[in-house]
């Protein structure tokens, strides 16, 4: 008996570690093209029209895909190998990848790590990604992060990805895919291979992912810059997270993101105010306080009597004025009201610029997780699965 169950253990750890290595990501989502045209530009593939196979192809190949009244055309340079109604693109060794470029719109290249399932979908191509969740991560953390930054950060960031692709894989489930590749869940134009550090970012942290005191995956949010405050989840959304707390941070004030200026008339000002929330602009006392306020530190309402009477959220000003953060200050110069912020984003979670800078002083990247994520711990999918098998 106690044999069996450690068999058991040892399957399900396998299996539930087996359905986390390979995602199904959903390319050129929303804008799904006609037409692609595929090269390998690592290794070679062997590509299969409903289930048999029809070529192999490596980097000195050209293959046409295209929508054709329902199903995928496949063309090479020299012939048509016919229609189908699901295409498999299959690498043939660890490593490979593809080219693909569209012949409508955005013309870019982007390449991907391993497999493709193509099919037809009212004249569009959808074109799915399954590939395996390290290269995936990789990917997002070039596209969300960029290039540049030390090596720390990109284990910070990659966690990160992991974390949130791994709680959101039933996202896109009625399209037959997991993810999409866009900022709807996480932006994944490319492959990694800009900067070597984002690979071995990746690789250091590898299937490294953030859980809650009871092993659940967290809710990994990031913004641009906090402007020196953190917000709580129930400031910005409506629930309340443990591990999303607000707090100072010291370390992002001086970053590109930290400031903002925003201009207008007082006339538009306060009809906006008066208009939008019913706002007492003809009241002396109401009207001074909304065209001179200066917080010590972040509020979430503008509350001039601290009664909740005429209060207005700063994050619904925000996104009616489309400002960069729900945390400014307000001066009045003649005809003119002057908007000047702290931060970008929502300033929930994580402080990209913030963790930026602890990267490049020297913070490992669990203290900089820590710092910004409230009592959580980095645990190893492994481990996920292990308790989730007792
Ligand atoms: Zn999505
Ligand atoms: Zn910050």
């Amino acid at each position: 008996m106690r044999y069996l169950l450690i068999v058991l253990s040892i399957f399900s750890t396998f299996a539930g570690q087996s359905s986390t290595k390979i995602l199904k990501i959903g390319l050129y989502h929303r804008t799904e093209p006609a037409e692609i045209i595929m090269q390998a530009s690592e290794g070679s593939y062997t590509v299969f029209g409903n289930g048999q196979e029809l070529l192999r192809v490596d980097d000195k190949s050209i293959l046409r895909v295209a929508s054709k009244n329902g199903l995928v055309e496949l063309r090479t340079l020299s012939k048509t190998l016919g229609t189908y109604a699901i295409v498999e693109i299959k690498r043939n060794s660890w490593g490979s990848s593809i080219k693909l470029q569209r012949t409508d719109g955005d013309k870019k290249a982007r390449e991907h790590n391993d497999d493709f399932i193509i099919k037809a979908e009212s004249n569009k191509l959808a074109v799915i990604n399954e590939v395996y969740i390290e290269h995936y991560v990789a990917g997002v953390v070039e596209s969300e992060a960029g290039s540049k930054e030390p090596k720390e950060y990109y284990k910070v960031q990659s966690v990160i990805c992991r974390t949130y692709a791994l709680n959101n894989r039933g996202r896109h489930e009625t399209e037959g895919f997991q993810l999409c590749d866009k900022v709807h869940c996480q932006v994944y134009h490319t492959r990694s291979k800009s900067n070597p550090d984002i690979l071995r970012g990746t690789q250091e942290t590898i299937g490294i992912v953030i859980v809650d005191s009871d092993i659940n995956l967290v809710t990994a949010a990031f913004h641009s810059n906090c402007g020196g405050y953190t917000c709580n989840s129930e400031d910005v959304w409506s629930g309340y997270l443990d591990y999303l707390r607000a707090r100072v941070d010291e370390n992002c004030i001086q970053e590109p993101h930290s400031y903002w200026r925003y201009e207008t008339t007082k006339d538009k000002w306060l009809s906006y105010l008066q208009t939008k929330h019913d706002y007492p602009v003809n009241d002396p006392i109401a009207r001074h306080a909304v065209l001179n306020y200066c917080p010590e530190e972040r509020d979430i309402t503008f509350d001039p009597e601290s009664d909740g009477k005429d209060a207005i959220d700063f994050k619904t000003i925000r996104y009616d004025l489309k400002l960069q953060s729900a945390y400014f200050s307000i001066e009045n110069l003649n005809d003119t009201v002057i908007l000047e912020g702290h931060g970008y984003g929502h300033g929930v979670g994580l402080c990209q610029e913030g963790a930026m800078i602890m990267a490049k002083r020297g913070y490992p990247y669990h203290e900089i997780l820590h710092y910004y994520y409230n009592n959580v711990h980095l645990v190893n999918l492994s481990v996920i699965d292990f308790f989730r098998s007792e």
